[in-house]
This record gives structure tokens, sequence and C-alpha cells, in this order.
């Protein structure tokens, strides 16, 4: 079974580790250099993206996360997930950084506020004909994509998944819908690494 690591600073840890565990996945929870070299793969989970942020860095976890992107590790981020792969945000409070390696920019809470999450349909042609449920929480949005990019899934003001070589990310929270589609792709992804 491949390895794959939660990053388990801040977020919903347990969603991602219940879908990775139905789906035979050994599950580790991420919050050391030590946790991350032994993953073969890594879930970035939704949450507070400026939280998990500050938190990596104090645990010395931005760099090694760094690394292991650029080093091919293949890496699925959700919601805040997805705003710590860009390369580029807007909105980012306090000096917010990610650790990047996907060539988007992200707008943080771009569908307004908490009252204003959603859940609907999308369809992914990528997964298959039948629509995905997407449930969308303060979720970001993908304004900008660089050539290397593939969009999976879009709404009428951007795209909400998207996928760079061994990088993939939803603006929405496939773990939280009983959705198990992206989570497979992302393990395709960490078989081939
Ligand atoms: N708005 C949050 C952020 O900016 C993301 C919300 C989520 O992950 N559901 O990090």
């Amino acid at each position: 079974a491949p390895r794959v690591g939660v990053l388990a600073l801040q977020g919903d840890v347990r969603e991602h580790a219940r879908v990775l565990g139905d789906l035979g996945a050994e599950v580790v929870l991420v919050r050391r250099p030590e946790e991350l070299a032994s993953v073969d793969g890594l879930i970035l989970p939704g949450g507070e993206s400026s939280v998990i942020d500050k938190l990596s860095r104090s645990f010395g976890m931005q760099q090694p996360i760094r690394a292991a992107i650029s080093e091919g590790m293949p890496v699925y981020g959700t919601c805040a997930g997805m705003i710590l792969l860009a390369d580029r945000i807007l909105g980012g409070i306090d000096g917010q950084q990610t650790f990047g390696g996907l060539d988007v920019t992200v707008r943080r809470n771009a569908f307004g506020g908490q009252t204003e999450s959603f859940e609907t349909f999308l369809d992914v042609p990528a997964l298959g004909p039948e629509p995905v449920p997407a449930a969308f929480i303060r979720a970001p949005l993908v304004v900008e994509v660089g050539d290397g990019v593939e969009v999976l899934a879009r709404v009428p003001e951007g795209a909400v998944a998207v996928e760079q070589r061994n990088l993939l990310a939803t603006a929405f929270h496939p773990e939280v819908s009983g959705e198990h589609r992206f989570h497979r792709r992302f393990l395709e992804l960490v078989r081939a690494a």
C-alpha cells in the first residue's frame, strides 16, 4: 500500500485520513521532517491557510515541504491546501507565505465569508461522466493559470480544480462529501512517482 502523509498542523486532517484509509493507503500524520521523509505523497488539508503557513514555519516544515515538492513528491491540496500550493496568492494576511510549486494565482475567500459557503455538483471530465459533489467553504478560486497547468474543473468565476505534474489542488473538499475520485487520482500519482 502507498504510504501517504496528511500534514497535521491544523485543518480537516481526520477527514482526509479516513478517505485515504478507505482507499487502502497507509496513512501517516505528518508534523515533523522525519515523518515527511517517510511518505510517498502528502495531502495538505482544508483549514486556515495562514495558520498552517505559520505553524509549518515554526515546526521547521516549510523548507522540507518545498524541497519535497520540487523533487516531485505528489501533493494534493484541498481549499487551504490549494492556497498553500499556489505560487501567487491574493488576499493573504500578515505576510502569509505558501509552499508554492503550482503555477497559479489564487484568491483567498473568493466566494465571500462563512455564510456564503455552498455545495454544488461539478463536471470533472478527467474523473468520468458522473458529476462531482463539491463543498465550497470560504473557498479560494484560481484566477490565473500558467502554461503547464491543466484545469480539471471550473465555475463561471474561474478554475476550482487544477493539476500540474505532481501537484493536484481543489478549491472544494471532496473529503467532506464522501467523494473519493480525487483521492484515487492522487493515489495514482503516488503509485506512478
Ligand atoms: N479561507 C480559508 C483559508 O484562506 C480556506 C477555507 C478552507 O480550507 N475550507 O485558508
